[in-house]
């Protein structure tokens, strides 16, 4: 059977207590805070870390300036600061170019964002690729401010670096590859970027363990232009992806979502269908669309890659998206272990998907004869399991793999694998390798 899957509550707790330990730091597309994550992460998997210069053509864009930030502040002629970046990092719109004057109240106000709807909340705002500055406040806290005047510092630095990105690979018997990627360049944002980088690394984890199948590459990167660079930088080597998903937004307590490949009939596709089917839990299943995340680049046309994004409550469909209500109290180790779960099913049922060849293919055999039936005599689902032998003999033809037994029937497919590992422990089957099949 299966490896024994960890004990879900103490994983719970520990991708949270990871995630909070995450959240403060103020993450970017590139600069400092994006490497302390990575390195943090380093701490549980060994992440290989990359650096792409400043200036870097990638296709179609260019690696952009590094970002850093020293101190960001609004502070009344009194000193006291009524804004401050210190306190919390989405306060400061990310990639705010350095800015230092003394300001009105009216002159400051089309640099200040809030959300009206939700006046206690901060929005999230970036501004990566227009030379401007920005705060991000409550709306409450907008309607307080006095008027007169501001000391208004942004003490940023935009300066030629680099992007960083993080990136470990797990050979397995087959140079066929899977990817796990995850976008890392959100500020304080819980389930929007932290769910997404604790639960592939705790995967990673997981995985590393293994008797692989399939190689593994894990991408923790930040998003759009860290997949565009990964993809640019890698291009020869990108066909050997034969399964991927984009992992994010995985924490909240909203129901599984799966988007398709661009493919819409990629073997992941099938896969994550059938679990979320056999999973006993509310979900939905998308067509692809090119909008999201960093599925838009590994499906764009020139790679079309059969990768697809499975995540709790889609971007932009919760109301905390974007906000400073993104937080650890919205994603909860609950809901960070049942997506773990879920993602740890489908890499099982990757590894686990072959095709056999029912070496008595005339006729049924006679299972009786070979202590078949005697070994399910016991059984509480004693005729299930027969029924399962029954498709497991009929479909292993060559053609079938075990997924398209499991559909077929309607049964799990760790149902159909456990019979596939009897029959042929009783030189009933015979296993195709990956090079036959
Ligand atoms: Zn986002």
């Amino acid at each position: 059977m299966f490896a024994e899957t960890p004990d879900l509550d103490l994983t719970g707790q520990a991708l949270h207590a990871l995630a909070g330990e995450l959240y403060p730091i103020c993450r970017s597309i590139t600069g400092d805070g994006l490497r302390a994550s990575l390195r943090r992460i380093q701490e549980i998997v060994p992440l290989q870390l990359h650096e792409v210069p400043t200036g870097t053509p990638v296709f179609d864009w260019v690696v952009p300036p590094e970002w850093n930030v020293r101190d960001a502040y609004v502070a009344n002629l009194r000193g006291e600061r009524v804004i401050d970046f210190q306190r919390n990092n989405l306060h400061l719109v990310n990639y705010s170019v350095p800015f230092r004057g003394r300001l009105t109240l009216e002159e400051l106000r089309p640099h200040l964002h809030t959300i009206p709807e939700q006046p206690d909340w901060i929005p999230y705002r970036t501004s990566y690729y227009r030379e401007t500055w920005g705060f991000c406040v409550s709306h409450t806290q907008l309607l307080q401010l006095a008027e007169g005047e501001y000391e208004v510092c942004v003490d940023t630095s935009l300066e030629p670096g680099s992007l960083t990105y993080g990136e470990l690979y797990l050979p397995g018997r087959s140079s066929d590859e899977v990817l796990i990627s995850c976008h890392c360049c959100h500020p304080s944002l819980a389930n929007d970027n932290l769910s997404g980088m604790v639960v592939s690394a705790f995967l990673a984890q997981e995985i590393q363990n293994w008797q692989r199948r399939y190689s593994y590459r894990f991408l923790f990167i930040p998003g759009t232009i860290g997949s565009i660079a990964w993809l640019a930088l890698n291009e020869a080597q990108a066909h050997h992806i034969r399964h991927g998903l984009v992992v994010t937004c995985v924490g909240d307590p909203g129901f599984m979502h799966y988007k398709k490949s661009r493919r819409g009939d990629a073997e992941i596709d099938r896969v994550v269908d059938h679990v979320l089917k056999h999973s006993g839990q509310a979900f939905e299943i998308r067509e692809f669309s090119p909008y999201g995340y960093d599925e838009r680049q590994y499906c764009s046309p020139g790679f079309n890659l059969p990768v697809g994004s499975l995540t709790r409550t889609p971007h932009g469909r919760y109301a905390e998206y974007h906000s400073s209500a993104d937080n650890l109290s919205l994603v909860r180790p609950e809901f960070l272990a049942d997506s773990f779960a879920q993602y740890l099913s489908v890499m099982r049922i990757l590894e686990n998907n072959k095709r056999f060849l029912n070496a008595n293919p005339k006729c049924e055999p006679q299972l009786g004869k070979r202590g078949l039936y005697s070994t399910i005599g016991g059984r509480k689902d004693a005729s299930e399991f027969e029924l399962a032998m029954l498709w497991v003999l009929n479909l292993s033809d060559g053609r079938h793999t075990l997924l398209d037994i499991a559909d077929q029937s309607g049964m799990p497919f760790a149902q159909i694998l456990e019979v596939s590992r009897l029959l042929s422990e009783h030189g009933l089957l015979n296993e195709l390798q990956d090079d036959e099949a």
